[in-house]
Order: structure tokens, then C-alpha cells, then sequence
């Protein structure tokens, strides 16, 4: 079946080892790592992983276990073109997953069901997030997994957490102790993927695993320009590193290189909307006319407060509970709730400072990627749909009550004008929103001819040719989107096989 022919800059000593199917996964971060690590778990598998960004070696340097703001190198320099605001995402092996926030929340099964395929139900998908957790308190439970690479606990709850908690139980909220069972509402600890203060990445989880099997190759700073087709069918990968530009040839590609990275990849390959290919002077290998569409993302809201007790903040992790609700309306319309100490995330912030923190969930606003031969231009468009603003303005106000009980307990103290009590709240939340950086679903995964990719992951009109990432997700997860990621890029290696 395999044909091998490698240029001669193309490490051969894997494929000499005559290993029947080969593989190239470009994207070592969350789908790429996990999706490497099912498929080379076959031995006759050969798998030739390619990423950007560097590969640390066994030996991870502290800031890519623990910390949030990395220096630059470790990050593509993308930005929203509309506001100005930067879009990290990870370029470095582990991806996203290895300078993310560690949230680590599923969503429920409505999440998965809407996205119209019985491929991706809840019941389908479950069996994949059961097999890459281990969770340290409901690992036996089962919707839970115990014997996955990916560690998952629960913050400890703190005094600051506790004085939220009381508050939410006032305004009739109910506490739950697992905010991963499948429709759990209400506050209780934030699941976690950092486990004593580590962050549990596919970098230091799932790549100590694979990085000594014979039928795996890594190929660090490697960054892909193009999908080599010939005759409709992927043949491999042209690629630049240090030494200069390289083919290597495979007989299947998996693209994960994110929401932003895939649809360029695929763009430059010949793959998108016609006109557009047209317009870039590339030739049209297939018309994709969704390419760089149907871009979501969640926003988050900050309300900056002081708290009269800086010791409540010392607490380990940063963000200790997480309250979910739902807002009246069809289809599950969702918030996230949760406060920490800002300086979390802002090192200027001082001792004193909280940020109490929310998002919309099921935000219906839609932007796009202008794709050309270079990086994509990013359009988030938070909040442009009417209906965002007005969900947004009733989770603020909701919020804004909690937070104006603390202060008349004297637990916090406000700022002189808050924004969020603004006359004009649905514009203030639009000006205040930021990215929650979970963008997905540029290359949206749909049974309709017009999906980029079909259920099965496979590029309409490329043979050989899938996307694995969380750009296929057709729309955002309640939840943050690491786990749902690393549950795609798990279920990707299936389907390879099939
Ligand atoms: C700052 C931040 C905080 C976040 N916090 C959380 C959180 O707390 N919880 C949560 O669940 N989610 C969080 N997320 C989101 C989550 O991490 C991402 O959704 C997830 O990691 C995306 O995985 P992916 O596989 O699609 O892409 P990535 O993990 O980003 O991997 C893509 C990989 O492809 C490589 N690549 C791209 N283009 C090329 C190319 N041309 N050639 C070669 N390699 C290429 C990149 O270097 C990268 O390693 C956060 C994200 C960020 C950036």
C-alpha cells in the first residue's frame, strides 16, 4: 500500500524500517499530541510529528509547566484585527495545552448533540473524554475515566472562594461537587488539569510517552507551508526548518495545527473558497467555501474589585470555584462565573485586586480568518449578535448583584463607577469584552457538502487529508476547550484506522 519515496533531507531511518502506513500529524499541541499518541500506539504505525515550535526535551523548563504569560517566542503573534487585543496560541510542543490556563471542563451532552451528527453525540464522544482523563475524585464514576494521560482534580477552595459560594447560595444557586457530570449547574471547585501547580499538557503528559517509540519521529521548528496533493490524494508535507525547505512524504496527513494554523495551511495547499484561492494566485485543488468561517469564541467580562482581606487571596491555583447557570431561552443558553486574584493573569495587578470574571457559553456571534499566502488576519467579532449583548447584559447584571452583596458585607470594595452599571450595559460589554481564547470551527465538521471536513474528519474533495483540532468543532462547547480538543484529536486516530 505505502509507496516511500523521502527527500533526501528526510530523516529515513523510521521508514527504512519498513513500517506498513505513514503518517504526518503537523501540530504537536492538544488534538496533534493526543492523536499521536492512540495512532502510534499501533506499532505498525509510523508517525512523523511536526510542529513549529521547539521540542524542550524531557527535561521541561519550569514556565512551561506552571506558568501564564511565557516569553514571546512561545506564542504566534496573531491579534484581532478589529480590536487590537493578542490571540496567543502555544508554538511549542504541547500547543495550547502547554501555555493554557488549565481549566479543565467537558461541557454537557447538549454540546456534542447539537453538533448534528450521531458521529459526534455525547454518547459517542464520551468513551474518548473516559479514556485520556484520570480523575483524581470521580475516576470510578461512569462518565469518568481513571487510567487516562490527562490528571484532573479540583481546586481547593479558599476563604475568597468560600465568601463567593455563600453569595451564590443566597441568590439561590445550588453547590455541586462535579462540574464535569453531564449536566451539572450551579458552583462548586473548578475541575483542573494542573495538578500541584503543574500544568498537565500533552506536552508533559502524553509526549514522555510516545517520544521513545520506534515508530514515532518528532520534528521540531519544523513550520508547514503546504499539503503536497497529487491526483485529489495528500502525499505528504512541504515543510521549512533551519537547514531550508523539505518535503516529507507520508500516506496520510492529519492537519492540527489549531484554528488559526490549519485553515492557512490548508489555504496555501490549493484548499478554500474558489474566488478567494483565485484572488491569492493559487490554484484551486478544492473549493472549500466554509474555509475560515463559522470562527467562535468565547468573551469574557471582568469586573475589577478590591478585597478588603488580601490573605483571602492567597490561595494556591488562582481561580477556586466555578459557577455555572443558564439564561432563560432555547437551547441551553449558558454563563461561566468565577473571581481570582488578578494578578493571576496581570502581574501589575496588586495584592488587593479580584477580577470576578464571566462568559457567555453559547455565544451566537460568528467572525472569520481573511486568508492570503501569509497568517491569517483574525476577526473575532465578539458580540455582534444582538442577542450576545443582551445575554451578556443579564449575566452582568446577575453578576453585578453578587458582587454588590460582598461589598455590602464589606468583603469588597468597588470601584467609584463600575463599568457594569453603566445605563448602556449591552455596548459596555461589548467594549469591555476580551477573548476567553477558545477560538473553534474554522474548518467545521458537518454531513452538508459545504463542511470543510466531513463527520469523519476527512477534507472534502483531498483524499488522505484530515483535520484534527479544535478548528472542526461546528459551534463552542460549554466549557473551555482543551479537553474537547484532546477528545477530537483521540477520536481522529480512530477514524485514520477505520
Ligand atoms: C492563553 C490560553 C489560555 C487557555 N486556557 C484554557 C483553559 O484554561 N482550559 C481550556 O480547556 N482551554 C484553554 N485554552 C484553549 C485550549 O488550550 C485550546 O482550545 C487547545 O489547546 C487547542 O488545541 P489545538 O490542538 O486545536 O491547537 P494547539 O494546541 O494550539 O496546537 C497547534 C499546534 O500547531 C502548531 N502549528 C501551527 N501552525 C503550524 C505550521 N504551519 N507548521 C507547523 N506547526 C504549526 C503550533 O505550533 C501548535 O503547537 C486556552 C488557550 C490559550 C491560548
Amino acid at each position: 500500500m505505502a509507496r516511500r519515496i523521502c527527500s533526501p533531507l528526510v530523516s529515513t531511518a523510521l521508514s527504512s524500517k519498513g513500517f506498513p502506513l505513514r503518517t504526518v500529524i503537523v501540530g504537536a499541541g492538544s488534538a496533534g499530541l493526543m492523536c499521536a499518541w492512540k495512532l502510534s500506539a499501533d506499532e505498525n504505525h509510523e508517525v512523523v510529528v511536526v510542529d513549529a515550535g521547539i521540542d524542550p526535551g524531557p527535561e521541561v523548563p519550569p514556565e512551561l509547566r506552571t506558568d501564564i504569560l511565557l516569553p514571546p517566542e512561545y506564542y504566534w503573534p496573531y491579534i484581532d484585527e478589529d480590536t487590537g487585543n493578542v490571540l496567543p496560541r502555544g508554538k511549542v510542543f504541547g500547543g495550547s495545552s502547554a501555555v493554557n490556563a488549565a481549566a479543565a471542563v467537558r461541557g454537557h451532552p447538549w454540546c456534542y448533540d447539537a453538533w448534528g451528527s450521531e458521529v459526534w453525540s455525547w454518547e459517542a464522544c464520551l468513551p474518548a473524554f473516559r479514556a485520556i482523563e484520570a480523575d483524581q475524585q470521580f475516576g470510578q464514576d461512569d462518565h469518568h475515566g481513571s487510567n487516562g494521560p490527562i490528571a484532573i482534580t479540583r481546586y481547593e477552595q479558599g476563604a475568597f472562594d468560600l465568601a463567593f459560594q455563600d453569595a451564590y447560595r443566597s441568590h439561590g444557586y445550588h453547590p455541586v461537587a462535579d462540574h464535569n457530570a453531564p449536566g451539572a449547574l450551579g458552583f462548586g471547585p473548578f475541575p483542573t488539569n494542573r495538578v500541584d501547580g503543574v500544568r498537565m499538557s500533552t506536552l508533559l503528559t502524553v509526549l514522555p510517552q510516545i517520544r521513545t517509540r520506534p515508530n514515532v519521529e518528532l520534528r521540531p521548528g519544523s513550520e508547514v507551508l503546504r499539503v503536497l496533493v497529487s491526483d485529489g490524494v495528500a502525499r505528504g508535507v512541504i515543510l521549512r526548518d533551519a537547514q531550508g525547505q523539505h518535503t516529507v512524504e507520508a500516506d496520510r496527513v492529519i492537519l492540527s495545527a489549531g484554528t488559526f494554523g490549519t485553515p492557512e495551511i490548508l489555504f496555501r495547499s490549493g484548499i478554500g473558497p474558489g474566488d478567494s484561492l483565485r484572488a491569492a494566485d493559487l490554484p484551486v485543488v478544492a473549493h472549500a467555501p466554509e474555509l475560515g468561517t463559522n470562527l467562535s469564541d468565547h468573551f469574557i467580562l471582568q469586573m475589577d474589585v478590591e478585597v478588603t482581606d488580601p490573605t483571602a487571596l492567597a490561595m494556591p491555583g488562582g481561580q477556586g470555584t466555578l459557577l455555572t447557570f443558564e439564561l432563560p431561552g432555547d437551547r441551553h443558553p449558558q454563563a461561566h462565573v468565577f473571581a481570582y486574584h488578578a494578578a493571576f493573569f496581570d502581574p501589575t495587578a496588586g495584592p488587593h485586586t479580584a477580577a470576578v470574571t464571566s462568559s457567555l457559553m453559547t455565544p451566537e456571534s460568528r467572525g472569520h480568518l481573511e486568508l492570503g499566502r501569509g497568517p491569517a488576519r483574525v476577526h473575532l467579532n465578539h458580540l455582534s449578535a444582538p442577542v450576545d449583548r443582551s445575554r451578556a447584559a443579564c449575566v452582568v447584571t446577575a453578576v453585578a448583584d453578587i458582587v454588590d452583596g460582598l461589598a455590602a458585607q464589606g468583603r469588597l470594595k468597588l470601584p467609584d463607577a463600575p463599568w457594569w452599571r453603566r445605563e448602556d450595559l449591552q455596548q459596555a460589554c461589548r467594549e469591555k469584552a476580551v477573548s476567553y481564547h477558545h477560538p473553534v470551527g474554522t474548518c467545521r465538521m458537518g454531513r452538508e457538502g459545504t463542511s470543510v471536513v466531513d463527520e469523519h474528519l476527512q477534507v472534502r474533495g483531498v483524499e488522505q487529508l484530515m483535520v484534527a483540532d479544535a478548528s472542526v468543532m461546528p459551534s463552542l462547547p460549554r466549557a473551555q476547550t482543551n479537553l474537547a480538543t484532546m477528545m477530537i484529536g483521540y477520536r481522529a486516530a480512530g477514524f485514520a484506522t477505520r
